[in-house]
């Protein structure tokens, strides 16, 4: 299939416009598929005069910006490949990082390169710098632009993204270009994505969402898009009458529908909400129908694979449910520690096959043999069943499955019966560590404003409604959830922070 960056045709579609930046609020010039492509042959150029090559690992720990996207395209235009980073990440964070890549380049922001250059040297990487406004000495160095694509096979690397692993190091997905390329082509025909499209993107590009998902779907389908640094939701319902198409995850539906000026006027040229990364309560997809008269299509995916599954675009948007496979992804539930097949309705643990499926974690070899059946299944590590009719619905990671007293208990189902309740706004529930059941189910939960449900209340409310079993040991209040940049609540974090609650 080729170099990804080919199905862009970005000198095809030299005079069409790709991105309208916003730089601190204000709209900049539009920039044409043929602008980002001198600019990314300028990258490039400067890529092969720093000798470069197909194969070599470029990090990138930039804000978001035209340049940032163009370094991508770079990257992949060359055969290199790209690295993303979380811009909030510490220096040893970084660190590790640079020694597992063994990276050949670093393109940082200005102020990060004292701390960064030192732990560069230290592996013989050369180090560039890039702002947020494109400034910086990538764009300063001199060299004669190359707009060259490489031809790179399928099953060529062009992407490692680390995945925010709760424990141990986070391990780096290798991503081909073919991975890359058939969810885009599969997501651009399953949602009608065409040159027509506008999107609203306010998603960060160090994540698989924001740069896989938003900018390969939209480049590919040679769409427009409104590029945002960050999600401001005062911001967005300025920019939604401009825009046909947002992605979000759940926290920018929940903070647009905070916003009184959120109805269906503003909506009205809208084709297309979608969301993923983190679960949409099916009570925030109903609010939203309510507001706006759109229906969320929630889909589901993870940095391994891409998108695994999506609601329909013509069909049933089922709250609660991240709707059917992908065309070309195969999915099934299995019982996690044989891995037989179970039936519709029955929970047990995602799998998933196709040709979105990541060629494995970059030098962890018996790591990426783990996650994978000996008949080339990926096991995603979450939990869900299948309906009849094929629509999965996910009641949360494995590693989050409580067991109490030998009992399983999915934190879903109580969570769904928790924030039912008056007076919350959400919550989540975890197991910790308790003498007699093993783990002990404890909610934590976040009031709604001018409101105070108590602990007692909560667990009498909850007595009609769920098994014994699954009744929270204790309900503690938080102001909010402590959630990641792509709305994942820190479970993790939840339970160190509360581990010796049951010993005290
Ligand atoms: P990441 O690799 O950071 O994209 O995280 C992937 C994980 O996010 C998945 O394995 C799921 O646990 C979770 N996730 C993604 N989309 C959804 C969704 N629509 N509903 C529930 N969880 C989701």
């Amino acid at each position: 299939m080729g170099n990804l960056v080919e199905a862009f045709d970005l000198a095809g579609r030299a005079g069409r416009p790709a991105l309208i930046p916003f730089v601190k609020g204000a709209e900049q010039r539009p920039v044409s598929y043929g602008d980002l492509g001198a600019l990314a042959a300028r990258f490039a150029g400067v890529l092969d005069r720093l000798g470069l090559a197909p194969g070599d690992r470029v990090v990138a720990k930039v804000e978001k910006s035209v340049a940032g996207l163009a370094l991508y395209l770079a990257t992949l235009q060359r055969g290199a490949v790209f690295v993303p980073l979380n811009t909030a990440y510490r220096p040893q964070e970084v660190e590790y990082f640079l020694r597992d890549t063994a990276a050949r380049l670093v393109v940082c922001d200005p102020a990060e390169r004292p701390v960064l250059q030192p732990m560069a040297d230290g592996i013989g990487a050369a180090v560039l710098t890039l702002d947020a406004d494109g400034k910086g000495s990538l764009a300063e160095t001199a060299a004669a632009p190359q707009p060259a694509i490489l031809p790179r096979r399928e099953d060529d690397v062009a992407a490692i993204l680390y995945t925010s692993g709760t424990t141990g190091k986070p391990k780096g997905a290798m991503l081909t270009h073919g991975n890359l390329r058939s969810n885009a082509e599969a997501l651009r025909d399953l949602w009608r994505v065409t040159g027509n499209d506008v999107m609203l993107h306010a998603l960060p590009i160090f994540h698989a969402h924001g740069l896989f998902v938003g900018c390969n779907v939209m480049l590919l389908a040679g769409a427009r898009m409104l590029f945002l640094p960050k999600f401001d939701p005062a911001q967005m319902l300025d920019l939604l009458p401009r825009a046909t198409v947002m992605m979000g995850i759940p926290t920018f539906y929940a903070r647009l529908m905070s916003d009184p000026r959120l109805d269906h006027d503003r909506v009205a040229g809208m084709r297309l909400f979608t969301c993923g990364s983190a679960p949409l309560l099916a009570a925030t997809h109903r609010e939203w129908s309510a507001r706006t008269g759109t229906a969320i299509l929630e889909r589901y995916g993870m940095t391994e694979t891409g998108m695994n599954t999506s609601n329909p675009y013509d069909g049933e948007r089922r709250p609660g449910s991240v709707g059917p496979a992908l065309p070309g992804v195969l999915v099934r539930i299995t019982r996690a520690e044989t891995g037989e097949v179970l039936p519709a309705g029955e929970v047990g643990m995602i799998e998933v096959k196709g040709p979105n499926v990541f060629k494995g974690y970059w030098q962890l070899p018996e790591r990426t043999a783990a996650e994978f059946r000996a008949d080339g299944w990926f096991i995603t590590g979450d939990l869900g069943f299948l309906s009849q009719d094929g629509y999965v619905q996910i009641v949360g990671r494995g590693k989050d499955l409580v067991i109490t007293g030998g009992y399983n208990v999915y934190p879903k189902e109580v969570e769904t019966e928790i924030d039912a309740l008056e007076g919350v706004l959400e919550s989540a529930v975890i197991g910790l560590p308790h003498a007699d059941f093993g783990e002990a189910v404890t909610a934590i939960v976040v009031a709604r404003a001018g409101t105070a449900p108590d602990e007692r209340a909560i667990q009498t409310a909850l007595r009609d409604r769920l098994a014994g079993f699954k009744l929270p040991k204790r309900v503690i209040f938080l102001a909010e959830l402590p959630r990641n940049t792509m709305g994942k609540v820190q479970k993790a974090q939840l339970r160190e922070a509360y581990r010796g609650l049951y010993s005290a």
